[in-house]
């Protein structure tokens, strides 16, 4: 490993987690150099929902390859492209009765959350964003400006005015009436000094901050509030969306259509960069070429996409399979840590599951722990007090026992 020690920058971060040189993986498992399998809790973040190196993805990207297929275009039209709007149109759109348009960004979640505020500034003429405790965005300016986490902003070395930071469902108060009252307040009632905002940015289930979920009711006020405000309501569905959540977007049954959405992540389903920023057709106001970039809409990816969409998302399977292995894994973890020595609590929905410790040095112990006995997962929350669980939405019911197994066995070793 010196090599990465002697020539990567200080700034690698998972590897020290996980430090080990991986070589190949196939579904939930990924191999190391030396040959030692490890099960896969973790999914690239969010990135790989329907595990690693899918072979009908494969399939498609050697077939596409082989045959000479566009690879850079920048945001020329190419078939990959029409075939992925025809696809994400009529498997993700129409069913959900969404009428929204599709704009390709940069290939990471942050470029498609910039692409987001930069337009809510342009439609609405305000400058000033509210989004929350507990929030992740990303890593450029404007993104990190809104993200929740200290510790990631300390080298920002600019100041990014116009955030108005609130409290996440839940944070200071539970009551969803005084909470949504609160909110309202601190825009409309005289002497907050609050600017009103051009838009709300949020995760309906925060990943990075530590798997907290938001409420229909609380999400159903926020809506409220934007519409009243003339503010936009954007859903930062980069972790939480493409099924995670056990619908395609984390949103959906709330009964919100959000003015924009952001996805990323697992949209390639091959774990390729690729990323959008959905918009309502009565903000797309953009002038050609306004929002500009090298890399919007990576032609590979379009194509796993679209096999991703096709394959997983053209009947209701996946969805309710993710529900019951959810109920399954959430059960046996509530039953199978009793009796540690950290308080906990299992949170989340869909395979976005949290076990949260009192003990805020646990979570942390928990994954080392489960690395030397080959299972990736990591830890989030501001503490990094939160064991997040995140296989792949399609890991066999077998391996999502035998994770959750290792899970208490590994609680419970270090409890003794
Ligand atoms: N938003 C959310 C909710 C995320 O989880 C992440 C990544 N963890 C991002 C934005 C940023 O995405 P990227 O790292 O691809 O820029």
């Amino acid at each position: 490993m010196e090599v990465f020690e002697q020539i990567e920058s200080n700034v690698r971060g998972y590897c020290r987690s996980f430090p080990t040189v991986f070589q190949s993986a196939i579904g939930s498992y990924m191999t190391d150099i030396n040959g030692r399998h490890y099960l896969d809790f973790f999914s690239g973040a969010g990135t790989l929902n329907y595990g690693h190196n899918d072979p009908d993805m494969i399939k498609a990207c050697i077939d596409y390859l082989g045959g000479h297929g566009i690879l850079h275009s920048l945001d020329m039209y190419s078939q990959s492209k029409q075939q992925f709007l025809t696809a994400f149109k009529s498997t993700v759109l129409t069913p959900r009765g969404l009428d929204h348009k599709i704009q390709f960004t940069g290939p990471t979640g942050t470029n498609c959350i910039e692409a987001a505020i930069k337009l809510a500034r342009k439609v609405t003429g305000r400058h000033a964003i509210a989004c929350f405790t507990g929030g992740y965005h990303g890593m450029s300016l404007g993104a990190l400006a809104i993200t929740a986490n200290p510790a990631k902003k300390q080298s920002m070395g600019v100041q990014i005015p116009g955030v108005i930071r609130l409290p996440y469902d839940g944070v200071h108060l539970t009551d969803v009436p005084a909470q949504l009252k609160m909110l309202e307040d601190m825009f409309c009632r005289p002497g907050y000094g609050n600017d009103l905002p051009a838009a709300f940015v949020l995760e309906v289930i925060q990943g990075e901050g530590g798997i907290h979920c938001a409420s229909h009711a609380w999400l159903q006020g926020v809506a409220a509030l934007a519409k009243k405000l003339d503010s936009l309501l954007i859903i930062d569905d980069i972790q939480a969306g493409n099924g995670r959540s056990g619908t395609f977007f984390s949103f959906e049954g709330s009964g919100i259509v959000p003015d924009i959405i952001c996805i990323s992540k697992s949209l390639s389903g091959l774990g390729l960069p690729f990323a959008i920023t959905l918009l309502r057709p009565q903000i797309d106001i953009w002038e050609p070429a306004e929002h500009n970039g090298t890399f919007r809409g990576n032609n590979l990816a379009m194509i796993t996409a679209r096999i991703a969409l096709e394959k997983f998302w053209s009947d209701e399977r996946l969805s309710k399979d993710v529900l019951y292995k959810s109920q399954q894994l959430r059960q046996q973890l509530s039953e199978g840590l009793m009796g540690i020595s950290s308080d906990f609590e299992v949170r989340g929905r869909g395979l976005m599951l949290g076990i949260a410790f009192n003990d805020i040095t646990f979570a942390k112990k928990l994954s080392a722990q489960l690395f030397n006995e080959q299972m990736i997962a990591e830890t989030c929350g501001p503490s990094n007090e939160v064991l997040k669980c995140m296989p792949a939405l399609t890991i066999a019911s077998q391996d999502i026992s035998d994770g959750g197994e290792r899970i208490i066995k590994a609680a419970q070793t270090l409890s003794r």
